[in-house]
């Protein structure tokens, strides 16, 4: 039973991964088997243009339910898996940890058993080829001062969060498959992103909406907190050239070389939208910033080393910080339709039309 020229990506209705599957498709004939639970961040509406592409093999399904997935697995017979698949939101994960136990490490316990056990009946020369590319975050390093040096990938792990820690355990399984059952595994760890589709509950969809409503643009803190920022397309790049010619076993770190504290970040969008989109009271949008209760253990900065990835592999972001950001803005702007959808809920109702509730 030979494997295909197919990638199995799970989580790919979310942001990152519906930017993927669409990026994907546009350069590569290899068709995506596309496994996401769609919770309330997956968004089928992100993946509207692929509609009729027989490309794109969409299920609605749990990363955990090892029998649709060894299905799955054993029907399409993918030559790699991508994970995205996870509960992504550190406020989220503060008030509710249990979903992010249950998705980031049980979930991809569970994922990595199945494809153990499919990737054990593929022949050698097959095993050798097969990835599975674990897609992780920065914020498994946890927090750095300010004259610290950027997290590399022998950062010493130390999750703070909820979300992070779940993280971080997902990573270390995802490792041990390798060194104990030989998995040809990858891991990276990204940078925040931001770009098209990015549900509007994460900093600067968030800025770009309330600030068009008139709402108040809340900050954490003294809004000093330290991120990298990154443009999704650069990453979906950043991750296509791993799953090439990453080294199996190894973890890959991937940034934008963009530290800016978070009130950097606002006030840059509010510049931007006041060019593009001028407040019908006049004024700057920056005149809505308000600084609110700060997050219980809120790391203060992260910051990424991504030069293994350019040296080795020859990646670099092509984006900077601010064109990116425009581009973002603009995609916004361009796309109500899809606001009014994530915001509403409307594409709940179409979602449990088609696939149900469960
Ligand atoms: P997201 O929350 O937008 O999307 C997650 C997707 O996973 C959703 O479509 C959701 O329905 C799906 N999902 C959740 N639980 C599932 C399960 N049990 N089975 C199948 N599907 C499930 O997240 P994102 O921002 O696109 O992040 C994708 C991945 O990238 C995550 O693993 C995240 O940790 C990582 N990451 C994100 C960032 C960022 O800035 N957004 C940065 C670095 C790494």
């Amino acid at each position: 039973k030979r494997y295909t020229n197919m990638l199995m990506i799970t989580g790919g209705a979310g942001f990152i991964g519906a930017n993927f599957v669409k990026d994907w498709l546009a350069q590569y004939d290899e068709p995506v088997l596309n496994l996401d639970k769609l919770t309330y961040a997956g968004n089928l509406s992100s993946l509207a243009a692929l509609q009729g592409d027989t490309r794109h093999v969409f299920v609605k399904g749990d990363i955990a339910d090892r029998s649709l997935v060894r299905q799955l697995l054993s029907r399409h017979r993918p030559r790699a898996v991508l994970n995205f698949a996870a509960e992504s939101h550190v406020d989220r994960s503060i008030h509710g940890p249990q979903a992010f136990v249950d998705t980031n490490v049980t979930g991809t316990f569970q994922l990595l058993e199945s494809v153990r056990d499919y990737w054990s009946e593929l022949s050698r020369q097959e095993q050798q080829a097969f990835r599975f590319l674990h897609v992780s975050t920065d914020e498994v390093f946890g927090s750095l001062y300010p004259t610290e040096p950027a997290f590399t990938e022998v950062h010493p792990y130390r999750p703070n969060s909820p979300y992070s820690a779940s993280k971080a355990a997902s990573d270390h399984l995802v490792r041990a498959w390798h060194h104990t059952y030989g998995l040809p595994v990858l891991t990276t760890h990204c940078s925040n992103n931001y770009g098209p589709y990015q549900f509007p509950e994460k900093l600067i969809p968030l800025m770009i909406l309330n600030a068009l409503s008139g709402k108040a643009l809340p900050l954490y803190g003294d809004g000093q907190q330290v991120r990298d920022w990154l443009y999704v397309k650069d990453h979906c790049a950043a991750l296509r050239r791993v799953l090439e010619a990453g080294s199996p076993g190894e973890t890959y770190n991937i940034g934008g070389c963009s530290e800016r504290t978070n009130l950097q970040v606002a006030t840059t969008l509010c510049t931007l939208l006041d060019t593009l989109c001028p407040r019908a009271e006049g004024g700057s949008y920056a005149a809505q910033i308000t600084f609110v209760k700060d997050r219980p253990g809120h790391d203060r900065r992260y910051a990424i080393d991504a030069s293994r990835l350019e040296s080795e592999l020859g990646w670099k972001p092509a984006e900077t910080f601010e064109s990116g950001l425009c581009k973002t803005v603009n995609w916004y702007l361009a796309h109500q339709a899809w606001v009014d959808d994530v915001t509403s809920g409307s594409y709940r109702h179409w979602v449990t039309q088609h696939y149900g509730e469960g």
